[in-house]
């Protein structure tokens, strides 16, 4: 059976070439075709001699994904992407593009065991974590098929990176690399439903990416019935990782909010959460808030905010000194907007 290249470390691939590639400069010139160059086929990789590409053939593999189906937004642009992996599974991955900056949001995990009560992707049976190359693949194939050069990624796809932390470690090393993607580290998210102990754990290895965590209530019970698997973790143990992820990484940190109809929306939930930030040091410039008013799903029980609704909540933030957004939707008419990556 052939090695999946992607699925390997500069110095795993290494060892596993040892026998056809015995130079560094050759190693470099490998490196440089997968992942700058972004080749699916070693008949490319024209500097090196044929025997070589011969042999690389014969035991590793490029690709393992095969783009299934592809919707483009009418509205703006946006593409979603359905891939589908070697053992017949689905993952979806998301082009973005704004003001000439092209980002991609991608899947970590085949289904989501969080299964949150108002996202698609929770709906999908939990399978397997993805793999280093799988994860990584996404990007490469979107930049290959779209022809533009990704600089922003987004950990906010289907699944939890936090419950795949190894793979979402590997990945983290190769997007940062300059011999692999050099993608600045302010342009990649990693969201989390508040994994406590992983997102420790990701502070603690102070790679600088952002942090974005869904926090979507403010009250145990609510959040409780909102994400039906949260591990166990409380608000207040989420909100203080959050704090340790800045203090450690001196970096960014988004709360995540997602503003459902009678719900979560009352004017009484945006002072509690106003309250909520500010006991935990987290209202400061390196934090901002983002509401997600709903992204209206067949299927799926609640409802959007109106949009005066929204606006009130975030003059309440606003007021209590918070840096609000309200997320924009993107890809709504092609079911790519957050929450509705599923099928
Ligand atoms: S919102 Fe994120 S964590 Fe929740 S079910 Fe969807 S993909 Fe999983």
């Amino acid at each position: 059976m052939k090695n999946y290249i992607l699925d390997m470390t500069d110095n795993q691939f290494k060892v596993a070439a040892k026998s056809i590639i015995d130079k560094d400069y050759r190693l470099n010139q490998v490196i440089k075709w997968v992942y700058r160059n972004k080749s699916d086929s070693f008949e490319n990789f024209t500097n090196l001699p044929k025997h070589i590409r011969e042999r690389l053939n014969e035991k590793f593999l490029l690709r393992t994904l095969k783009i299934v189906n592809k919707e483009k937004s009418k509205i703006d642009n946006t593409i979603r992407y359905t891939f589908q992996t070697l053992d017949r599974k689905y993952i979806f991955a998301v082009f973005l593009s704004v003001n000439d900056r092209s980002s991609v949001c991608i899947s970590s995990q085949i289904g989501c065991p969080v299964m949150c009560a108002f996202c698609y992707s929770g709906k999908v049976k939990f399978i397997r974590n993805l793999s280093r190359g799988e994860i990584i693949e996404q990007v490469l194939q979107i930049e290959n098929d779209t022809g533009k050069r990704i600089t922003g990624v987004l950990f906010m796809g289907m699944g939890e990176p936090m419950l795949n932390f190894t793979s979402t470690v590997f990945v983290l090393n190769s997007f940062l690399s300059n011999k692999e993607f050099g993608i600045s580290k302010r342009h990649i998210t990693v969201s989390s439903v508040g994994i406590v102990p992983a997102i420790k754990k990701l502070a603690d290895k102070n790679f600088g990416v952002r942090l974005a965590l869904s926090l979507h209530a403010v009250d145990e019970k609510l959040r409780e019935r909102l994400i039906s698997n949260n591990f166990g973790f409380r608000i207040e143990d989420i909100l203080d990782a959050g704090k340790y992820y800045i203090k450690r990484t001196n970096s960014h940190l988004t709360i995540e909010y997602t503003l459902l109809k009678g719900i979560n929306n009352s004017m009484a939930d945006a002072h509690k959460l106003a309250r909520l930030l500010k006991r935990h040091e987290l209202v400061n410039s390196n934090v901002n808030v983002n509401l997600i008013p709903l992204n209206s799903l067949v299927n799926v029980k609640f409802q959007p905010p109106e949009h005066d609704s929204v606006q009130k909540f975030k003059d309440i933030l606003r007021f209590s000194r918070m840096t609000v957004n309200i997320r924009q939707q993107k890809g709504i008419d092609i079911n790519a907007a957050c929450g509705q990556l599923g099928y």
